[in-house]
C-alpha cells in the first residue's frame, strides 16, 4: 500500500513541477480506482498490468499534459480489460473523461487484419475522424509508444503485427499531429522488429563513420557557435544523429549512399526570436557555401501542423555537408510535439504558444489546408480525404467497425450487421442513448440494435434506409409478406395490360412469359408485376414485340421532350415537383452539362433564386408526348384488400403504366400508399386521379410533391 502511494506521488510530483495547480485528488482517485480494478493481472514480462497505465501517465505527464489526459492515461484500460464500465467511469469521474476512456477503449477495440492494413491512410483518417478530442489520440499513442518500448516480451508474431501496425498507422498519425520526437521513435521500435538486419547494417556503418570522423557533431557546433558568438547572438545550439530509420528511409528513397554526413547528422538553433532566425541564417550562409536547392523557410511558409523552421544545408569544414534547422524555442517546442502543445504547460500556466495550432480547428480545416497546399503529396491525400468524407464510421457494442454511407441511419446500420437483423429490428440506441430509427448516423457512435421476434419490415423503412443492401431486403421482405395481396394485383395488371392490345392474360401466356424472363413460375412473375419490381410494359413486350411501340410512334420521344437545351446538355426531371408536359418549366444548370427541369412553382427554385445564371428558359415540345413521365400519387385506400386490384384496372385502363406502388401506411381502417404512375401530360394525369378518386373505396388522391428529397 505505501509503495503504491509513494509511486502516485512521484507521479504527482512530476505533473505539479510543470502544473502547480494540478487537480491532485482527480489524479490520485483515477490512480487508486485503476489500481484496484487491474488488481491480479499480470503483463507478459510478469510485472502487474498496472504498471502500464502508470508508464502510459508518466509518458503523458512528460508532455506537460493536462490532468484530464493524465487520468485517462491511468484509466484508459479499465473498460477494455476490467469489469468496470463507461458509466461507472462517468459516475466516478464525469463525463469529459469518460468520453476520452470511451474513444481510447473504441480505437484499442478495432481489430486490425492484414487485409485492413492496406487502407492505412483511411484507417488513420478513422481514428481522427472518431477522435473529435484529439486527447484521445495523444493517450493512444502514448500508449502505443510503452508497448512498443516492452515488445520484446510478446511472440514474435504479434511483434510483427504490432510493429507492421505501428508503421503503417501510429507512426504516420504522430507525424501528421506534428509530434515528430514521437514519430522518430514509434519508427525505430518499429523498424528494430521488422527490419533487425539492415537496422544493425546502419549501425554499424554509423559507428565506422563516428570513429573516421571523430567527434564530429562536437566540432561542428562549435563552429557554429562561435559564428554566432562574433554577432552576439544569442541562441543554442544542438547537434544530433539521425535516427536509423530515418537514414534508411532516405537511402531506400534516393537511392543514396551512406557517407553524406548531411544524411546522418542535424544540426539546431534555437533562437529567442523570429528576427535572430534570420541573423542565425544570415551568418550561418556568410560563413559557409549554401548548398542549392537546400534551402526551405517554414518560418514564412508553416506546414498545416503548425511546423515553423528555417532549413538549410551548407558545405562546413571540409566540405562536408551540414543540415541546420533554425527556429524560436516556442516553433522548437510545437516542432517537437505538435498538436498536443495546445494542452501543455508550463509554469503552472497553461502555455499560451503562438505557434499552437488549435486542434480543433485543425481537425476542422484539415481538407481545406490540403487544398491549397502546394505539397503534391499532401494534395493526393486530400483527395483521399474527399472521398472519405462521404463515409461514417460507426460501432457495434462489441467494436466492431461498420462502415455506411453518409446520412445512413440505424436501420443501414442493422441491416449491414446482417439481414436477420435487419428485419427484426425495433429501436436503437446511439452512445446508449434511445433514438428514433431515421436519425443519422455520425462517425464514431456506438450503434445498439434493439430486435424482436416477430417484428416485420415496415413499408415506411424504405424512406429511412439509405443503402442499397437494406432497401433490396425491405422490397424483398415486403413482397413476401404482401405476396397474395401482390399476386392478386399483378393479375389484374397482367389482364389490363394484355386487354390494352386485345391479348387475354391465359395462365398459358402468363407462364410461358414467367419462363421467359426466367422466373420461378407464374405467381412469382404476378407478384413481381404486383409489386412493381416488374412492369407490365415489360410483360407485354415479352409475349407480343411487335405489338408494342406501334400506338405510340407518332408521340414525341422523351429524350427530345424538351425545347431549350443545347446539343450537348442532358437533362433530368427534378425528383421534387416531378413536372410533366402542360406545365410550365424551367432548367437550372448543374455542375458539367447537365440540367435539371423543375416546375416553375418548385419552391426549391427559391434556394437558387440568387443565381440567374443558372436559369434556363425551357418550355416542352409541342405535340402528343409519350406516357413516359412518372408522377407519384399518394392514394389513401379504406382497408378492402378488393380495392388494390381495382385502382390497378382503373389506371389501366386510362393507358397509364404504373412503375413503382410503395405502401407508407398500414392502419387497421386504412392503407396509404405511394403510385407512381407513367403519364403523357397533365390532361392524361387528372384522367388517372379522376377515375382513381372515383372508386368508393378511395379516400383520397393527391400528387406527391416533397422538398429536396426525391419521392
Ligand atoms: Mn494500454
Amino acid at each position: 500500500m505505501n509503495e503504491t502511494l509513494r509511486d502516485a506521488d512521484a507521479l504527482i510530483a512530476r505533473i505539479r513541477a510543470y502544473n502547480p495547480k494540478s487537480d491532485t485528488r482527480l489524479i490520485r482517485d483515477a490512480w487508486a480506482y485503476a489500481e484496484t480494478m487491474h488488481r491480479g493481472q499480470t503483463r507478459r514480462s510478469g510485472e502487474a498490468y498496472f504498471s502500464h497505465p502508470v508508464s502510459v501517465a508518466m509518458l503523458l505527464a512528460d508532455q506537460r499534459l493536462d490532468d484530464a489526459t493524465i487520468a485517462t492515461a491511468l484509466l484508459h484500460d479499465t473498460v477494455e480489460d476490467t469489469r468496470c464500465t463507461t458509466a461507472e467511469i462517468e459516475a466516478r469521474f464525469g463525463a469529459q473523461i469518460a468520453a476520452l476512456v470511451d474513444g481510447v477503449t473504441k480505437i484499442t477495440n478495432l481489430q486490425l487484419s492484414t487485409v485492413e492494413l492496406r487502407q492505412a491512410e483511411n484507417f488513420r483518417k478513422l481514428l481522427l475522424a472518431m477522435s473529435r478530442d484529439l486527447r484521445v489520440i495523444l493517450v493512444k499513442l502514448a500508449d502505443r509508444l510503452h508497448n512498443m518500448r516492452t515488445i520484446r516480451h510478446l511472440p514474435p508474431e504479434k511483434q510483427m503485427q504490432k510493429a507492421r501496425e505501428t508503421m503503417d498507422i501510429y507512426a504516420p498519425l504522430a507525424g501528421r499531429m506534428g509530434m515528430q520526437e514521437m514519430r522518430e521513435e514509434l519508427e525505430d521500435l518499429s523498424f528494430r522488429v521488422l527490419n533487425p538486419e539492415a537496422r544493425q547494417s546502419i549501425m554499424r556503418r554509423f559507428l565506422t563513420l563516428q570513429r573516421e570522423a571523430g567527434d564530429i557533431v562536437t566540432r561542428i557546433t562549435d563552429d557554429i557557435r562561435e559564428v554566432l558568438a562574433e554577432r552576439a547572438i544569442d541562441a543554442r545550439v544542438f547537434g544530433r544523429a539521425k535516427k536509423p530509420f530515418s537514414i534508411w528511409r532516405k537511402m531506400q528513397e534516393k537511392e543514396l549512399t551512406f557517407s553524406r554526413l548531411s544524411d546522418i547528422y542535424g544540426f539546431r538553433v534555437i533562437t529567442g526570436s523570429e528576427e535572430d532566425c534570420y541573423r542565425v541564417l544570415g551568418a550561418i550562409h556568410r560563413r559557409w557555401t549554401a548548398v542549392p536547392g537546400r534551402f526551405k523557410d517554414y518560418i514564412s511558409q508553416p506546414k498545416s501542423n503548425g511546423y515553423r523552421s528555417i532549413h538549410t544545408t551548407v558545405s562546413g569544414r571540409d566540405g562536408k555537408r551540414v543540415e541546420v534547422q533554425i527556429r524560436t524555442r516556442q516553433m522548437h517546442e510545437v516542432a517537437e510535439t505538435g498538436v498536443a502543445a495546445h494542452w501543455s504547460y508550463r509554469d503552472g500556466r497553461k502555455v499560451e504558444n503562438p505557434f499552437a495550432v488549435d486542434p480543433a480547428e485543425w481537425l476542422e480545416s484539415l481538407s481545406e489546408r490540403f487544398a491549397r497546399s502546394e505539397d503534391h503529396h499532401e494534395f493526393l491525400e486530400h483527395m483521399k480525404l474527399e472521398m472519405f468524407a462521404d463515409q461514417v464510421f460507426c460501432f457495434t457494442p462489441k467494436g466492431d467497425v461498420i462502415k455506411l454511407p453518409k446520412g445512413a441511419t440505424p436501420i443501414d446500420f442493422a441491416y449491414a450487421i446482417h439481414t436477420r437483423i435487419g428485419e427484426s429490428c425495433v429501436g436503437a440506441k446511439i452512445d446508449s442513448r434511445r433514438v428514433p430509427l431515421w436519425t443519422r448516423l455520425r462517425n464514431g457512435q456506438s450503434v445498439e440494435i434493439t430486435t424482436a421476434e416477430g417484428q416485420r419490415p415496415q413499408a415506411a423503412w424504405m424512406d429511412i434506409a439509405a443503402t442499397g443492401k437494406a432497401r433490396a431486403a425491405i422490397r424483398r421482405a415486403l413482397r413476401e409478406e404482401h405476396r397474395d395481396q401482390f399476386v392478386k394485383l399483378g393479375r389484374e395488371l397482367a389482364r389490363v395490360a394484355l386487354e390494352h392490345i386485345g391479348k387475354k392474360a391465359s395462365d398459358k401466356a402468363l407462364a410461358t412469359a414467367a419462363r421467359i424472363l426466367g422466373l420461378k413460375d407464374t405467381t412469382e412473375l404476378l407478384a413481381r408485376l404486383g409489386s412493381a419490381e416488374l412492369d407490365s410494359r415489360t410483360l407485354v413486350e415479352t409475349l407480343y414485340p411487335e405489338l408494342v411501340d406501334r400506338p405510340q410512334r407518332a408521340a414525341v420521344p422523351a429524350a427530345r421532350a424538351v425545347v431549350g437545351l443545347a446539343g450537348d446538355q442532358t437533362s433530368l426531371r427534378a425528383p421534387c415537383c416531378q413536372p410533366i408536359p402542360g406545365e410550365r418549366i424551367v432548367g437550372i444548370g448543374t455542375r458539367g452539362r447537365g440540367v435539371t427541369i423543375h416546375a416553375i412553382d418548385c419552391p426549391n427554385l427559391v434556394d437558387v433564386e440568387d443565381q440567374p445564371d443558372r436559369w434556363i428558359d425551357l418550355h416542352w415540345q409541342p405535340g402528343r408526348h409519350e406516357a413516359a413521365y412518372a408522377v407519384t400519387l399518394i392514394v389513401i385506400l379504406l382497408n378492402d384488400a378488393g380495392v388494390l386490384g381495382r385502382i390497378c384496372t382503373l389506371i389501366g385502363e386510362q393507358n397509364a403504366n404504373i412503375s413503382d406502388i410503395q405502401f407508407t401506411d398500414r392502419k387497421p381502417d386504412f392503407y396509404r400508399m405511394h403510385i407512381s404512375v407513367e403519364v403523357r401530360d397533365t390532361e392524361h394525369l387528372y384522367s388517372v386521379m379522376t377515375a382513381v378518386e372515383a372508386d368508393s373505396d378511395v379516400a383520397g388522391v393527391e400528387r406527391l410533391k416533397t422538398g429536396s428529397r426525391g419521392a
